[in-house]
């Protein structure tokens, strides 16, 4: 008989339940024990991803498949297939944390952006004349796979020069940067996108120095030219435009069984046909390669004329030039949407991947020789101020798209036809000019350390609990060093945590002299807190003499701070200590700010909700001082003790009652055991 082993169960042991069950515990609402499918559902598609994520599909059909409620053995097995991207998504870890408002401001953005009606549809090319010029549509993928749309991000625009960067990339994949680069330069033109005029530079012969000429670099018709040249240049056109789509089709996250929205690239011939007939420009630029002999390809010339009439010859057409031409004008021809060009770029911004495929598309170090080209020659003859402003790699085409590669974030696409002199999508050029004027995405922004603008990166509330909490903690332990650095660095250190507690309260509290002295010379100005205190009362309260003598100085006249308790002797509850401070204070402004999204991320981290500050402030303080009831409730579904004291002696119905929140104030009074009488 065979002897019978009994299988381990990850999921029975406790160690690695804990993750799970925080994530689990975090989407709960009264009953621990279960939670709605609908609210996973939502707390999935509000952190960015979709239902057509190829890596969600199937998690998305056995949740349409469960029932209204699911309890903890249903939702581990739900998640297994999914488990760390289900978890970064509820643990607010996913690219762009705070999805929901970093949409908010877009469509604000978008909003006033779509008033600007300047510019003019490409003409040179007769169908794009046609196109609506009131067409405007965006998309942002991050390299997670978050996607933001709006507007026309369905629709597809002809690519243009868009395809450059995407053909550079095929070419260098090919041959290697050596080879590629001996065909055409590196070097920003400064020049029209149909310039024909070419860098000169020197081949190292041997003995002697030939010097030769090549296009300035492959986002210039001429270098995009040479490059459609060089992709299996030995193949038929038609194995090499489709070898091109498929190319394509793999970076825009399209795959033969996916489930994801990118459709195979459309080929629009008639675009194709229209460039060959108008096209002279380009037909010019392609003798002009050819003069200079480094344009690739088949070069068997024909041996006899057709024509036998002695006073005539076949005029020769060089099929160099033109299959070179053919297959560029073809692949300008190509068809996408906003969110599939976003999707392309994004799999830029994640160093080749597509972040809904998770396939790699081109090699690491090819997309890092191709980001820099773009950097400095990927908006034609505005790249120059376009990159000293907006700060990112971008490629514009005359269909009146444009994308954006933010490394390591996302990639950006907007369609909107009318173009400014240059050739550049002007509402785009405008959107990238506001996304970089709100957040610090400029890929020399870190550079900047007293920007006021925000980083997209971390979540609101980490981002206001960073700013404050250094100083704050450097003045309450005497870290004199800590605030000259951050003195220098332009930082703020009169800014206040949750309740407008600054460096200079705590370092009163804490009869820290030294920092006070130092503060007040730095010019930091008073501030109140919550409590109309200026830190007067915190030295007072802990007897710290010579701060008072300073502060005595200042001739000021200071209030006493105002505090409530109704019950001083009444019931305590404990407050919990946790180790990260940093988490604490996100978690106690998160509550101050209704932000019940993060809130619950942070408790899918594993914070306990009744976390309390150094004033033994905790969540439900700030929710009732703040009067966020919708807070307040969720805290106490998630048993926030309520009778939790701070520094003060408050308790949270006491915040409530002090700030006249009365709703607040009435439903935790509900709470309370009634006393007997
Ligand atoms: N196919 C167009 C051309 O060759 C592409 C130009 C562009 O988008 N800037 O002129």
């Amino acid at each position: 008989m065979q002897k019978k082993i009994k299988p381990t169960n990850r999921y029975e042991s406790n160690n690695f339940l804990k993750r799970e069950k925080d994530l689990f515990y975090s989407l709960s609402d009264k009953n621990p024990n279960q939670i709605k499918t609908k609210d996973f559902k939502n707390a999935l598609l509000k952190s960015g991803l979709k239902s057509n994520d190829n890596r969600l599909y199937d998690l998305f059909r056995k949740l349409d498949s469960s029932e209204n409620e699911i309890y903890f053995k249903d939702f581990i097995k739900i998640i297994s297939s999914s488990e760390l991207l289900v978890e970064k998504a509820l643990r607010g870890e996913l690219a762009l944390p705070d999805f929901s408002d970093f949409s908010k401001s877009v469509d604000e953005m978008y909003d006033d952006v779509i008033k600007n009606k300047s510019g003019e549809l490409a003409s040179y090319i007769p169908p794009l004349a046609k196109v609506d010029p009131n067409q405007f549509g965006i998309s942002i993928v991050t390299i997670d796979g978050q996607i933001y749309q709006r507007g026309d991000c369905k629709v597809d625009f002809s690519l243009q020069s868009m395809c450059k960067p995407f053909n550079y990339c095929l070419a260098l994949e090919k041959f290697g940067l050596e080879l590629v680069h001996k065909h055409v330069g590196q070097e920003p033109s400064g020049r029209q996108f149909n310039d024909l005029t070419l860098l000169t530079r020197s081949l190292e012969g041997k003995s002697n120095k030939k010097l030769t000429r090549i296009p300035f670099n492959p986002m210039i018709n001429a270098g995009a030219i040479m490059t459609a040249g060089l992709i299996n240049s030995e193949d038929t056109y038609e194995k090499r435009l489709n070898f091109i789509k498929e190319q394509y089709g793999k970076l825009i996250g399209w795959s033969a069984n996916g489930k994801f929205e990118s459709k195979f690239p459309r080929f629009n011939k008639d675009v194709a046909r229209e460039e060959n007939f108008t096209g002279y420009n380009n037909l010019a630029i392609g003798y002009l390669l050819m003069a200079t002999g480094n344009l690739p390809g088949k070069k068997n010339k024909l041996k006899k004329d057709k024509n036998t009439s002695k006073n005539e010859f076949d005029f020769y057409i060089e099929p160099t030039v033109t299959d070179a031409l053919k297959l560029y004008f073809s692949v300008c021809s190509l068809e996408m949407t906003a969110t599939e060009v976003a999707m392309a770029a994004a799999t830029l911004a994640n160093n080749g991947v597509c972040p809904v495929t998770q396939s790699r598309v081109f090699n690491q170090k090819t997309v890092r020789d191709c980001l820099p080209i773009l950097q400095s020659s990927g908006m034609y003859d505005a790249s120059g101020a376009f990159f000293q402003e907006v700060g990112l790699p971008a490629k514009s085409g005359v269909g009146g798209g444009v994308f954006f590669v933010v490394p390591q974030l996302m990639g950006i696409c907007i369609f909107s036809p009318r173009l400014d002199e240059q050739g550049n999508s002007v509402r785009g050029i405008e959107m990238a000019k506001r996304i970089t004027s709100k957040y610090l995405v400029h890929i020399f922004d870190g550079a900047m350390t007293n920007a006021d603008r925000v980083d997209p990166r971390i979540p609101i509330s980490k981002w206001r609990a960073n700013s404050c909490g250094e100083a704050i903690w450097a003045a309450s332990i005497g870290d004199i060093r800590t605030l000259e650095r951050l003195a220098s660095e332009q930082k703020d250190l009169g800014i206040g945590n949750s309740d407008m507690r600054t460096p200079l309260h705590l370092a009163a509290a804490e009869g820290q002299l030294e920092v006070v002295q130092f503060l007040l010379e730095q010019g930091v100005k008073l501030v109140p807190d919550r409590w109309g205190g200026y830190g007067y009362f915190d030295a007072k309260n802990n007897n710290h003499k010579k701060i008072l003598k300073v502060l005595d100085k200042l001739n000021i006249k200071f209030l006493k701070p105002k505090h409530l308790v109704e019950e001083p002797n009444g019931e305590t509850d404990e407050v919990a200590k946790y180790d990260d401070e940093l988490m604490v204070s996100e978690l106690l402004f998160a509550a101050a700010g209704n932000d019940i999204t993060r809130i619950r991320q942070l408790i899918a981290k594993g914070i306990p909700v009744h976390a309390g500050n150094f004033d033994s402030r905790t969540a439900l303080h700030l929710a009732a001082a703040e009067g966020n009831l919708e807070t307040v409730k969720l805290l106490i579904n998630y048993k926030h003790p309520i009778n939790v004291r701070d520094r003060w002696n408050s308790t949270p119905s006491d915040e409530a009652k002090r700030e006249k929140r009365l709703a607040v104030y009435n439903f935790l009074k509900t709470l309370k055991p009634k006393n007997k009488s």
